[in-house]
């Protein structure tokens, strides 16, 4: 199942996606929700309506988060580069709800940085409210599907502040989708994994893939819903591969993620 969020009919609406002569399109209105399906996808309500090529919808962020829990430092080459040792358990933090950014918005380069980056990211999302799971639970239950992140990041005040809130925080931060997709295995089946690639103006920047995570997401959800309760729609962008790098004011960022799609986003300055 692969689903979008886009305005229709002057609300905003989720929208099954399905393949209609070979081009990705809205086939369906959901008249549920996911997040409210509390895991039971087969609950779901929809209404057919007039296929929507999905590169002419107006699309929104394709969740609705009660908060973005990031993971940090998740894959060995962007640790190091960074020039920072390997984490031994998973390092988190919150990005703001308010930095949210659809496809097609535009990343916004505060005037107090002097350095913005790209960090090309999967993100997951959750469908199922999940806290302190057994240890034999399965979590691929809890998991709704997975969609494109950009963590954008000044980084030179994250440097600055030595935490991370104001500096992952800044509205448009936070692009996200197009799609939201339960299709793809990005780490539990044997050397299961998918690309995730950042390209700027058409140059690739990131080629990572997921089955590199220094930890997988059955540890990264155990280790968040340790400490705190995942609700339906809650993102969780799960680290970035090697080669982030600056953007200016004129760039077009894209974020890749294998079978999901592709984010874009352009960028001006402040
Ligand atoms: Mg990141």
């Amino acid at each position: 199942m692969k689903y979008c969020r886009f305005q229709f009919n002057g609300q905003a609406q989720y929208g099954l996606v399905e393949s209609v002569a070979g081009r990705d399109a809205i086939v369906r209105v959901l008249l549920t929700a996911p997040e409210e399906a509390d895991g039971d996808m087969e609950s779901l309500r929809t209404r057919r309506i007039e296929a929507i090529p999905l590169e002419e919808a107006a699309l929104l962020p394709p969740v609705r988060p009660s908060k973005i829990v990031c993971i940090g430092r998740n894959y060995r080459e962007h640790a190091t580069e960074l020039g920072h040792d390997i984490p031994t358990e998973p390092l988190l933090f919150l990005k703001a709800t308010s930095a949210l950014l659809p496809p097609g918005g535009v990343v916004r380069r505060p005037k107090i940085s002097q350095r913005v980056d790209y960090e090309g990211e999967l993100g997951v999302v959750i469908g199922k409210t999940c806290y302190q799971p057994a240890a034999d639970a399965d979590i691929r239950q809890y998991i709704l599907g997975y969609t494109c992140v950009n963590d954008v990041t000044a980084r030179d005040l994250q440097n600055k502040d030595g935490q991370w809130s104001r500096s992952k925080g800044f509205d448009t931060f936070c692009p996200v989708g197009p799609v939201v997709t339960d299709e793809i295995d990005p780490c539990f089946g044997a050397g299961a994994g998918v690309g995730v690639q950042t390209r700027v103006n058409g140059q690739v920047k990131q080629d990572g893939n997921t089955r590199d995570f220094l930890f997988k997401l059955d540890v990264v959800i155990r280790h968040i819903a340790q400490a705190m309760t995942l609700f339906p729609g809650d993102l969780i962008p799960s680290g970035t591969p090697a080669g982030v790098g600056p953007v200016v004011a004129g760039d077009v960022v894209e974020v890749s993620v294998e079978g999901v799609g592709t984010l874009r986003n352009s960028v001006v300055d402040e």
